[in-house]
């Protein structure tokens, strides 16, 4: 299996397949024929509704050391959707080169570290047969949806069966100029509200009879605008609060509305919980003296990997192979990092150069789809031999 452009292959074959979240599209199914090839138990998990099930694929490769240590590769073959098909240059599930880049949807976040997984641990198997420890691979088709049915749902079935990660490489698109100049150990956690406050609904010409919820709860969302959370860690930045969404109004234009409904969100370091963030906001409304209903979403607690032996791997092989010392960061959305996090002591993820991520004409640079193979490759390397 191992040969030059091995990666890159992998990569088109996959990109050829229409996996628009939460669909899969037959991309773990080819990845199964090549694990299985490569010694790997491969085990298709389907949860989630009949109507749209979600494909999940757990993949085993046990060493000879019983006593080694599990290394697993993590991500998602759904993409999210092309957006209008006429502003790409060419078709979003058409692999295409222009200019020493590689397009379609899914190149970048996250295709092609995919198949630079599964080509890192074909050529790792045929190099060294009788390796220490043991390879995994957790792949999903539900992380760029409602992330419900997938990585979550394998993470609680391998807690139940009692197995123990040690280390988890995730190959979410971290690289921001060149691939391996970031690495991210840990996420921020995420934390939503919606806000509905209640006035009274009247004639704009009569206001003494109304009671205007929008101008009853700006001073509150002045006020929040300008809380300092917390200041971050060594790790984290600062915790950050915003608005996105304002609703009131019936649209007509001599009508005070009743009500207004403010959906807001943290991101937030591990300085703050999801209940003092929550204490604190509720404090704020009460002083405002608003009559209000308020409720919370928790998306995602935050994680930290701290230096240790999967990121001195990871490091010294991106060093090795592309002559970068990457930095760490905790910045950017949510992954499935978080759930992973909870059975696995070290999370760090890594992959391809974020700069088209979700966009229309997304891209990889094709030289690194190779670089990005060898990488992960040296890093079981590093780990398991
Ligand atoms: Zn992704």
């Amino acid at each position: 299996m191992s040969s030059m452009f091995a990666a890159l292959r992998l990569t088109e074959e996959l990109l050829s397949r229409h996996s628009v979240t939460p669909v899969d599209g037959g991309c773990q199914d080819l990845i199964v024929q090549r694990l299985r090839a490569a010694g790997f138990e491969c085990e298709s998990l389907v949860f989630g509704p009949a109507d749209a099930p979600v494909a999940n694929l757990w993949a085993l490769r046990r060493g000879s050391a019983a006593n080694g240590e599990l290394l697993v590769f993590a991500g998602h073959t759904d993409v999210v959707p092309t957006g209008p098909l006429e502003q790409w240059r060419t078709d979003p599930f058409v692999p295409s080169h222009r200019d020493g880049m590689l397009y379609g949807r899914g190149t970048a976040d996250m295709k092609t570290s995919i198949a630079a997984m599964v080509v890192a641990a074909e050529e790792f198997v045929a190099r060294h047969p009788n390796h220490a420890g043991s390879i995994g691979l957790l792949l999903t088709s539900d992380e760029e949806g409602p992330a419900i049915d997938g990585t979550v749902k394998v993470c609680d079935l391998l807690r139940a069966r009692g197995v123990r990660l040690d280390h988890c490489i995730v190959g979410e698109p971290t690289s921001v100029d060149r691939l391996g100049d970031i690495i991210k150990n840990g996420r921020r956690g995420t934390l939503s509200g919606k806000l509905t406050v209640k006035g009274v609904q009247g004639h704009i010409a009569y206001p003494h009879l109304a009671k205007n919820p929008i101008h009853l709860v700006a001073p509150a969302l002045a006020e929040l605008v300008g809380i300092e959370w917390d200041r971050g860690n060594t790790h984290f930045p600062p915790t950050s609060w915003q608005v996105s969404n304002i609703h009131a109004g019936t649209g007509a234009g001599n009508v005070i509305p009743g009500r207004v409904v403010v959906d807001f969100n943290f991101r937030f370091s591990t300085e703050s919980t999801p209940q003092s963030l929550k204490d604190r906001v509720q404090a704020v409304l009460l002083r405002h003296g608003l009559d209000f209903d308020l409720t919370w979403t928790l998306g995602g607690e935050p994680f930290l990997t701290l230096v240790g032996s999967l990121s001195n791997a990871l490091c010294a092989a991106i060093e090795a192979q592309t002559g970068l010392k990457p930095a760490l960061s905790t910045t950017g959305g949510t992954s499935d990092g978080r759930f992973i996090a909870k059975i696995c002591p070290q999370v760090i993820e890594f992959g391809p150069v974020n700069a088209t991520i979700h966009k229309i004409d997304e891209c990889v640079d094709v030289a690194s789809i190779e670089v990005l193979k060898n990488i992960y490759r040296d890093t079981l390397e590093r780990l398991l031999t």
